[in-house]
């Protein structure tokens, strides 16, 4: 059975020529519905939970957002209009994040229709994430002693910077991020392993690099648990990634990270991340590949 992690609140309402594609959870819901009629799985839903991020992230910053106060700076960085609405949809994504590591823990491979929030730094959010769901969780289960090593393994294009920070001082808690090098952040504070890639990429030299870094990461750390940063922001046609990475080679990065863990007996977590086209259906479809490749190693 693959458990798989979604909430009704992660497609929420934004003014209408907003640059997010905050309608892709529900349509990747929709989706997946025909894929997977003939794959043995559940969904699992988390609650918003407010003391979550407080347990975690600087308190002002934490109630400044939560009561829809935060200087006008702090909001900008973050990107999105302060609502309700956002408010729900980010603590009930961030708690799911956390129930898909509990649920990879118990069922070896678990995917969230959403998460990887890791531009998110202890006391500030940027680039459309508000709090850190990637180090949160990796924290968490240290912290309860469920997972001695926790490894974030991020393949978004974009470097996890809130994660570097947030996890820099945790030695039980290892960032490790593959990116485009010359992309947003500008600032790229250090994971504990940057492969920063040049722009232009294609499949074979993509592949060879994540794949060398995972199985470095793997031997080197030896995590009990993997929280995977899927972003399809890797893909050729993506309007806010350099690479020139196809579909096809899309697919094999998220079957070749789920399967080499996997056959490591390595439990793992994925998220989805990032994916920007303006046609949203587009997106969708490459996000669907991080599903294909589960239910492909986990019938
Ligand atoms: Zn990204």
């Amino acid at each position: 059975m693959l458990p798989l992690v979604y909430h009704s609140s992660y497609s929420f309402p934004l003014p209408a020529n907003h640059r997010f594609p905050v309608g892709k959870y529900a349509l990747l819901k929709n989706a997946l519905a025909g894929d997977f009629a003939a794959v043995a799985h559940q969904y699992f839903s988390a609650e918003p939970d407010a003391d979550y991020p407080r347990c975690w992230h600087e308190p002002n910053y934490v109630e400044g957002f939560l009561t829809q106060s935060l200087p006008t700076m702090m909001a900008r960085r973050i990107g999105f209009p302060m609502s309700d609405k956002l408010i729900e949809r980010t603590l009930a994504a961030n708690k799911g994040t956390l129930l898909t590591a509990e649920l990879a823990l118990e069922h070896g491979l678990a995917l969230h229709l959403s998460g990887g929030y890791h531009h998110a730094h202890f006391d500030k959010g940027g680039g459309y994430c508000i709090f850190n769901d990637l180090a949160m969780a990796a924290q968490t289960l240290v912290a309860q002693g469920r997972a001695r090593r926790v490894l974030v393994f991020d393949c978004d294009v974009h470097q996890g910077d809130g994660t570097a920070t947030m996890l820099a001082k945790h030695p039980d808690c290892i960032s490790v991020s593959v990116h485009a090098a010359r992309n947003y952040p500008a600032k790229k504070p250090d994971s504990d392993l940057d492969i920063a890639l040049a722009a232009g990429l294609t499949d074979h030299d993509y592949l060879s690099a994540m794949v060398d870094a995972l199985e470095l990461s793997l031997r080197y750390f030896q995590p009990d648990l993997v929280l995977y940063d899927a972003g399809v922001d890797i893909h050729s046609d993506d309007e806010l990634g350099y690479f020139n990475v196809s579909s096809q080679g899309l697919y094999q990065r998220d079957y070749q990270v789920l399967k080499r863990c996997l056959e490591k007996d390595i439990p793992v977590a994925a998220v989805i991340g990032g994916g920007y086209q303006t046609e949203l259906q587009k997106v969708v479809d490459l996000h669907r590949l991080l599903f294909k490749a589960a239910a492909a190693l986990k019938p």
